[in-house]
């Protein structure tokens, strides 16, 4: 089984976030260090580190996290001007927390997808 991270403590509320969405799949909760005017992480429930350990059974909550990201980004008033979506997967990536998570990024322009460092 996976390591548990932070992100499973804040899906079980054990630890204080701001979640703006749960259900049987996935969960969703403010960044706690904003990169840009909304900063929602999407998080499946299920603990899987990253990207390169999704197998056919994550299917629905791989799909589940992009429906509800949509849905949030609506529900923030970015859907017309815009957003992105990011996943980070393993070191190169620049993953940090080892529990798959999409952010949401919105309410600026974010300028060029790659930043640097
Ligand atoms: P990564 O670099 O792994 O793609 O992104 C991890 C994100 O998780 C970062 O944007 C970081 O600010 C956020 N984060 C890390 N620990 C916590 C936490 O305890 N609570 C919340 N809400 N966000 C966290």
């Amino acid at each position: 089984m996976a390591e548990e991270t932070i992100f499973s403590k804040i899906i079980r509320k054990e630890i204080p976030a701001d979640v703006v969405y749960q259900d049987d799949l996935v969960t969703a909760f403010r960044d706690v260090q904003p990169q840009a005017p909304t900063h929602i992480l999407i998080v499946p429930n299920k603990e899987i580190p990253t990207v390169d350990d999704v197998t056919a059974e994550d299917e629905p909550a791989m799909g589940r996290m992009l429906r509800v990201a949509a849905e949030l980004a609506r529900e923030e008033g970015l859907a017309e001007d815009g957003y992105r979506l990011i996943i980070n997967c393993g070191d190169h990536g620049g993953q940090e927390v080892y529990h798959i998570h999409m952010h949401l990024l919105g309410g600026r322009r974010l300028g060029r997808m790659l930043g640097g460092s």
